[in-house]
């Protein structure tokens, strides 16, 4: 006990010890320090280094002066001139999971969050069913502007290599800053905006790769799987994350292995 009292409070401790010793010079009785319980006491000081607390990194406000520099940022004119607003990421900026996507879409440039439509459900609902709340992990896209469409056509269409260049820093200070345990790459283009790497998906996914150290796992975007309703597509995403589960030591239920058989 006291040596933890002066482990953690030494600087203190030196205070107190030169104020006993100084009131034993000058003859009080009160309070009572023998010689040897001040030694005592001295050589706890002496022995206990000052431990350095760790700093606690607010990963947030780190997050928000890049928010603001995207929020206004011109770097691609026309995107600039054709987004309701750009869409920086969404989460927990301490999280150990972040997922990255490919680009706004309609509903995610009017609210400003990506992931929020029909593809956005669903990964909402993987998300959910890996036992995270949506808040717990981190979203974010490769493209924080949605991709511009000839006037008058919906649809989407995949950002540009220039597009992908240019706004790609903004995701590697993202990445930088929230450090998180593992990346889902969400489809083709979120997997070459972080490996550099244009395969086919069949190749790529259900295994680990490396994305500056921190392993990356690569499957299927949710909206290839509302595309593509066959079971067998579902499956292999639900066991990409399945492997997701374990790399960060989670429990993973019977249930939860058994979702797809
Ligand atoms: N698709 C993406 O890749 N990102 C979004 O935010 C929404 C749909």
């Amino acid at each position: 006990m006291v040596e933890n009292v002066a482990m953690e409070f030494s600087p203190a401790l030196d205070l107190v010890l030169g104020a006993l010793e100084r009131m034993r010079e000058s003859g009080a009785h009160l309070p009572r320090a023998s010689r040897d319980s001040l030694a005592q006491l001295r050589n706890q000081s002496i022995a206990a280094p000052v431990q350095p607390t760790r700093p606690t990194i607010d990963k947030a406000a780190l997050l928000a002066p890049i928010q603001a520099r995207v929020s206004i940022c011109t770097r691609c004119p026309h995107l600039a001139t054709s987004r309701t607003q750009s869409v920086f990421g969404v989460g927990n900026p301490d999280a150990e999971l972040m997922f990255i996507g490919e680009a706004p879409g309609a509903d995610e440039d009017a609210r400003g969050e990506p992931f929020v439509g029909r593809a956005g459900q669903l990964l909402t609902k993987i998300i959910e069913t890996m036992g995270f709340a949506r808040a717990e992990v981190y979203i974010a896209n490769v493209l924080k502007c949605r991709p511009d469409m000839p006037r008058g056509s919906s649809g989407n269409r995949p950002p540009t290599p220039e597009e992908m260049q240019t706004c790609l820093p903004y995701l590697a200070e993202q990445i930088e800053i929230i450090r998180p345990k593992v990346l889902v790459a969400l489809g083709a283009t979120a997997v070459e905006g972080l490996l550099g790497t244009r395969a086919p998906m069949h190749a790529m996914r259900g295994r680990w790769h490396s994305h500056h150290e921190t392993p990356l796992m690569i499957t299927y975007h949710p909206s290839y799987l509302l595309r593509n309703q066959a079971p067998s597509e579902k499956r292999k995403v639900w066991e990409d994350m399945l492997l997701v589960l374990e790399e960060l030591g989670r429990p993973i239920s019977e249930k939860q292995r058994r979702y797809f058989t």
